[in-house]
């Protein structure tokens, strides 16, 4: 396996920007009590950093969605408690062709939520094929594929500090998301 080298986003431009995201999502959200979902397990870093300066009353709640024994993409980890009436902010860490996003968002809408956004790390938009409704983005990055900060490959680099650029062997490329 190859390992990952260049640097595309380091430790301390990720804290900076996430600065300044809890400062936008604080206005927003301050009085409003919300749940934030966090979409596992690559968003997990980004929201454990985000959300401790979220200096307000707020509800974490945690979900993941994977292909099931069909292939199908479905819910493979329901959030804990009900979402019905609450403003719900989606955690995320990448977006590609935006088709797990909106399969989510789709799921989050039928159990009545009383607003639903969506806050990302990364946005890899060469790769979209669905549009979304992204209200909060941290970077948008150039069509590559990333680990670390809790993106992995094949569940290994979740566990670097930044955001590195990894080559993948041409026979892997298939499988590599999660
Ligand atoms: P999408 O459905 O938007 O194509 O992407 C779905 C998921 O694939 C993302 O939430 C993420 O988990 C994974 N993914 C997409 N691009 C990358 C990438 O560059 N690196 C890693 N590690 N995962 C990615
Ligand atoms: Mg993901």
């Amino acid at each position: 396996m190859n390992s990952p080298d260049s640097i595309l986003i380091s430790s301390s431009q990720l804290q900076q920007r996430i600065r300044d995201l809890a400062g936008e999502i604080t206005r927003d959200y301050r009085d409003k009590n919300p749940v934030i979902m966090v979409l596992l397990k690559g968003s997990f870093y980004f929201a454990a950093d985000l959300t401790r300066l979220l200096d307000f009353p707020l509800a974490l709640d945690f979900m993941a969605a994977g292909h099931g024994a069909s292939g199908a993409l479905e819910v493979v980890r329901r959030p804990f408690n009900s979402i019905r009436d609450r403003h719900v902010l989606l955690i995320e860490d990448i977006i590609d062709s935006g088709l797990s996003l909106s399969f989510i968002l789709t799921w989050l809408r039928e159990h009545q939520p009383a607003s639903l956004q969506v806050c990302t790390l990364l946005d890899n938009p060469a790769r979209r094929l669905v549009q979304l409704p992204v209200r909060y983005l941290g970077f948008t990055i150039p069509d590559r594929f990333v680990v670390g900060y809790g993106l992995d490959f094949r569940e290994d680099f979740r566990h670097l500090p930044d955001i590195r650029e990894y080559h993948m062997e041409p026979q892997s490329q298939k499988n590599g998301k999660s």
